[in-house]
């Protein structure tokens, strides 16, 4: 978007006010400036060339989450995700600031980079020193200490074409993603299986790249194009007659930027989208499950597809609509905010105990994980297919 595609857009905002309730950030900070409104006004100012950018412009659009509830709300039908994503860029482009979040932002999207941390992060951890980083006066650096215990030691899936169980002649590329790599390697194995049995083969993408959401959001919307043509120059040589997602957030991103040549589904709906006769059979799971929407899951079908478990108790965590405060990279460059909008969801958890939160985005699974645990609650935190897969009644 150009500065004048910005304002174009931006214009389209009447300051009407309704979007400000449903903010987060407004509700939690009580500034227009923090609000979807504030923040328009801000980005018109500088695509106008009447404010420069500088720390305190940066702050106000900095701790918007991207949840997009403004947009929901909003009558005008303003696209305030692409006018964030507009500003941001503007931002980076101008002032050419924040080399440690671009280094950070490469480590993160890069799987095999990502893997070496996680390697030096377990021996790091084997040193008992991560106890003394707690004691570094850094909110920063204490979340990625945090978030960085789930980072898993081990390779992931290895690259491949893994036949069905059965012959067949469908063929699905699995979207692997970047960070889902070294935090949610079950995840992938368990996908993999399930479509395997399903009658499924499955490609598993030699070198996985990034959707590019990360740099988008932060942005480096030249180095998400360049993802984005990765990913269709990828799977324009794939013969398989779908990608599936497993995390909504990459799953937004690819669908909404056409980076692929294939269609896109979610491994949700895919599983939704199966005649009867060919879903599995399940056994009944006679706990309690929640459901956490990520606001990047347009549309969730999880309950839809979890009410197929016979005696599952299916509740959806209070709040839904309002954003988890993982929100990509905010966990780590927001560490206050985002602990504060996680933590309302533990207390919505604690007044409704459930056995298994699942949740359909690799950021959200990792914020609550951290939360839950720190919150001494025994609920474990899964993908609506892993608990599909482990209630699959094979006998
Ligand atoms: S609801 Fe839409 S038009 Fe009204 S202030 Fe918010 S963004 Fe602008
Ligand atoms: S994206 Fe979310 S946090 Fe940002 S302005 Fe909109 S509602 Fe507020």
């Amino acid at each position: 978007m150009t500065p004048e595609q910005l304002l174009s857009e931006a214009d389209r905002c009447v300051k009407c006010g309704f979007c400000l309730p449903e903010c987060p950030t407004y509700r939690v900070l009580a500034n227009e400036a923090d609000s979807p409104r504030g923040r328009i006004s801000l980005m018109q100012a500088l695509a106008k060339g009447e404010l420069d950018p500088g720390a305190r412009l940066e702050t106000h659009l900095d701790r918007c989450l991207g949840c997009r509830a403004c947009e929901s709300a909003c009558p005008s039908g303003v696209r305030y995700a692409a006018l964030l994503d507009a500003g941001r860029a503007l931002i980076a482009e101008r002032r050419r600031g924040k080399p440690l979040l671009h280094w950070l932002l490469a480590q993160l999207t890069n799987p095999e980079r990502l893997g070496r941390w996680s390697r030096v992060f377990h021996i790091f951890r084997r040193t008992g020193l991560p106890a003394l980083a707690n004691t570094v006066p850094s909110a920063r650096l204490n979340r990625l200490f945090q978030l960085g215990r789930q980072l898993k030691q081990g390779a992931s899936v290895k690259p491949g074409l893994y036949p069905a169980t059965l012959p067949t002649s469908k063929q699905v590329r699995l979207f692997t993603g970047c960070v889902g790599h070294q935090t949610e390697p079950h995840l992938i194995q368990t996908s993999l299986t399930l479509l395997n049995k399903l009658g499924y083969a499955v490609e598993i993408p030699e070198a996985p790249i990034c959707c590019g959401a990360l740099h988008r959001h932060n942005g480096y919307s030249d180095e998400a194009e360049r993802y984005c043509e990765a990913n269709r120059r990828q799977t324009g040589k794939s013969r398989a007659q779908a990608l599936i997602t497993l995390a909504s957030a990459c799953h937004l991103e690819l669908h909404e930027h056409r980076a692929s040549r294939i269609p896109v589904i979610n491994l949700i709906d895919f599983l939704l989208g199966l005649p009867l006769n060919e879903f599995p059979l399940l056994k009944p799971y006679t706990g309690r499950v929640a459901i956490h929407v990520p606001c990047s899951s347009q549309g969730d079908c999880s309950r839809e597809l979890l009410q197929r478990i016979p005696l599952a108790e299916i509740v959806e965590l209070a709040d839904n609509s309002v954003c988890c405060g993982a929100a990509g990279s905010y966990m780590l460059s927001q560490p206050g905010l985002s602990i504060t909008f996680g933590s309302a969801k533990i207390e919505h958890l604690k007044t409704c105990p459930a056995d298994i939160l699942v949740t359909g985005n690799t950021g959200c699974a990792m914020q609550f994980r951290q939360l839950i645990e720190e919150a001494g609650l025994k609920t474990r935190v899964m993908h609506p297919v892993e608990l599909i897969h482990q209630q699959w009644n094979e006998d």
